[in-house]
């Protein structure tokens, strides 16, 4: 595998990034301050606590032991839940982290298993009743959880949930069943397509590494509701081979396509200047309820929590800011407020990027949802920003 495939390989959510706007993928790959979020945490400690129950080591346990499942499982969830806490705070941006969602992690993580019960030959079961002897039943169609899939040509890559034996009533197996654990809001017929491609993207990878490959299905397994939707279709890997080569690395920024749906969320607003321009020119509305500013700081009480803001409109294509007489008034609380002094008591006195206001009148509210960054559009790679400044010096 030559240096650049290390360097730059497609994974489904880079390639749906790259699609949804090729600028946003190039921001992500800047190093970046990363952004935490609450969904993303509790994602990964149902996926890292399914993967450690699969992986239990039961071998000299009572066969006919039972009601070990519901504490073994609560054990190891509070113990992914706490590790996941710690590197949510430490993440550089972070909104506030939501201790109460461990219930519904809890829930995830029991639909999940309630989802790998019904595909092996012990079938639907309460947790509490299964013994030792069913679990190595339950154990015994997984081939493989967690982990990394890499096609032959080492430009793709994807990380594989569960890899299980797909057997019919008589216990036999028909073929292999690669599974994603969806920790999101289950779809109401069928998967959207990205799914849809995310899945088989994982199913073709399989296809590609195992020459020798049984029959392979790919299903999306939904823990909110545990409802099963299944993938199918042709092969998405040649499309996959044709976006790896629009996403090779650029030192100068990628094209960008504002919308609404990709700007949304996108999490790399303070570095891009495109969606400034863009609400500028009307071609992507402010959001009726909540939306993004550029601003100045005219005047800022930390002790109140209310500040007066002066907003910036962008002038040129590459992130200046200029003058405006609209002012507006805030109230900032909570995370936002921790983030404005921080801003502020570090001597900052360039344009601010804030990043999900709640409009209200005249007003706006800025709180645990909202952001406070340095307007800071980036214009070249880190790695050119570097290379220039090193030969200015
Ligand atoms: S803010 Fe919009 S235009 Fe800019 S990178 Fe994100 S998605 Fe693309």
């Amino acid at each position: 595998m030559s240096e650049e495939f290390i360097a730059h390989q497609l994974s489904p959510s880079s390639w749906s990034r790259y699609e949804e706007c090729p600028r946003k993928y190039w921001l992500s790959r800047q190093r970046l301050p990363r952004k935490a979020s609450m969904p993303a945490a509790m994602g990964n400690a149902v996926h890292n606590s399914v993967e450690d129950i699969c992986n239990i080591d039961v071998s000299d346990r009572d066969e006919e032991e039972v009601e070990w499942l519901p504490s073994t499982a609560k054990a190891i969830l509070d113990r992914h839940w706490a590790k996941e806490k710690k590197n949510f705070l430490e993440t550089p941006r972070h909104p506030r982290w939501k201790a109460e969602m461990i219930t519904k992690a809890h829930d995830g993580l029991i639909g999940a298993l309630n989802i790998l019960f019904s595909k092996s030959p012990v079938g639907k079961i309460g947790l509490s009743e299964v013994t030792i002897g069913q679990w190595k039943q339950i154990q015994s169609i997984i081939l493989a959880n967690e982990g990394t899939l890499v096609s032959e040509c080492g430009r793709l890559m994807g990380r594989l949930d569960l890899l299980i034996a797909d057997i019919d009533e008589d216990g036999n197996s028909r073929g292999w069943i690669v599974a994603d654990l969806k920790t999101g809001k289950p779809p109401k017929v069928n998967l959207n397509e990205k799914v849809s491609r995310q899945l088989r993207f994982y199913r073709d990878l399989l296809k590609d590494i195992n020459p020798d490959h049984p029959e392979i299905s790919a299903e999306g397994w939904y823990s909110a509701n545990q409802t099963i939707h299944r993938a199918d279709g042709d092969s998405v890997l040649p499309a996959a081979l044709i976006a790896w080569e629009g996403m090779r690395p650029t030192d100068e920024p990628m094209e960008a396509t504002p919308s609404d749906q990709a700007c949304g969320f996108c999490e790399y607003k303070a570095w891009c200047p495109i969606w400034w321009n863009a609400r500028r020119d009307g071609t992507l509305p402010p959001g009726p309820m909540f939306r993004d500013e550029v601003v100045r700081v005219i005047r800022f009480d930390s002790d109140a929590g209310a500040a007066l803001f002066e907003r910036m409109p962008p002038i040129g294509h590459d992130g200046e800011v200029a003058r405006s007489e609209h002012k507006f008034g805030a109230i900032i609380r909570d995370q936002a407020k921790i983030q404005m002094n921080e801003l502020i008591n570090s001597g900052y006195e360039g344009p601010i990027y804030l990043g999900s206001v709640r409009v209200d009148g005249k007003i706006v509210h800025l709180g645990d949802w909202s952001e406070v960054l340095p307007w800071s559009p980036l214009l070249f790679s880190q790695r050119e920003n570097q290379s220039r400044m090193s030969s200015r010096n």
